[in-house]
């Protein structure tokens, strides 16, 4: 059973195709999350980070930023740090806002290029598979096997405002499509929707757009503004990347009502 595992791994590795859009988890929102929301939170993360590793079509990076306070304490303190080993991430003490910011490069906490001798991450997902023992190395062509001084990453990183989308359900723009040249923001919170329009309003704040998942023109009996989770709303994602279809892609991460 393992073994089959691990050729059809090997044999997806081939036929990886990377989506050139960048997607960051925003994490300053440590202060409005009760402990049982963080540790939830950083369950999320690990779900995305295993999501990206397992796609046929991952983005080619994920980063995450403002790591700085309580869900750096869990992250650090769950499975020996394992977030660390994580492949194609990057992780800034600093916001988001260092990614149009010019004057200085970002503190990087821990960034990880792909490895081809393979990491394993000791990461436990309840309810799933541990985080797969990574022996195949992202081909997106473009990374290579060493690791980057953090300012180099950090130029790689570099975006305009104007390529910059904050996702939220709260946004009145639907999201149409995902662009390779674009950059897209997570709201990084668990608030079981205490905060109406928190993403929202910080994005308008910092004049950078907004857009919603077309949650209710696929999924009719769901409302318009369905607020999903971290992980789920990037799963629909990388569905979306792999089908080029909303209908697809939603229907395949939120669970049809009965
Ligand atoms: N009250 C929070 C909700 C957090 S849900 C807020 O103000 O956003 C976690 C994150 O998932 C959100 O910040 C957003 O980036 C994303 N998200 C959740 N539902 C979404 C939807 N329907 N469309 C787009 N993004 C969504």
């Amino acid at each position: 059973e393992n073994e089959a595992r691990r050729k059809r791994r090997k044999g997806d590795a081939g036929k990886k195709t990377v989506f050139g859009a960048r997607v960051v988890v925003d994490l300053g929102f440590d202060e409005l999350m009760s402990e049982k929301e963080i540790i939830s939170l950083s369950s999320q993360l690990a779900y995305t980070y295993s999501a990206n590793r397992r796609s046929s079509s991952p983005f080619s990076s994920l980063l995450f930023t403002s790591l700085n306070g309580r869900t750096l304490t869990r992250l650090e303190n769950v499975g020996d740090a394992s977030y660390k080993r994580w492949i194609n991430t990057e992780w800034w003490t600093e916001g988001y806002e260092k990614l149009w910011e010019t004057d200085s490069a970002p503190h990087a906490v821990a960034s990880q290029e792909p490895s081809a001798e393979g990491v394993s991450t000791g990461l436990q997902v309840t309810g799933e598979a541990p985080v797969q023992q990574i022996t195949d190395a992202v081909d997106s062509g473009e990374t290579g096997t060493s690791v980057e001084p953090a300012e180099l990453s950090a130029a790689r990183f570099k975006a305009s405002k104007e390529t910059v989308v904050y996702l939220t359900a709260d946004s009145s723009d639907e999201l149409l499509e995902l662009k390779e040249d674009e950059t897209y923001i997570i709201g990084g919170i668990v608030d079981r929707n205490r905060y109406k329009n928190l993403c929202f309003n910080k994005a308008n704040g910092q004049d950078i757009r907004t857009a919603r998942l077309p949650i209710g023109t696929y999924l009719s009996h769901l409302p318009t503004r369905k607020v999903l989770t971290v992980n789920q709303v990037f799963e629909i994602m990388l569905k979306w990347v792999e089908t080029r279809d909303w209908e697809e892609a939603l229907h395949a991460v939120i669970p049809k009502r009965k």
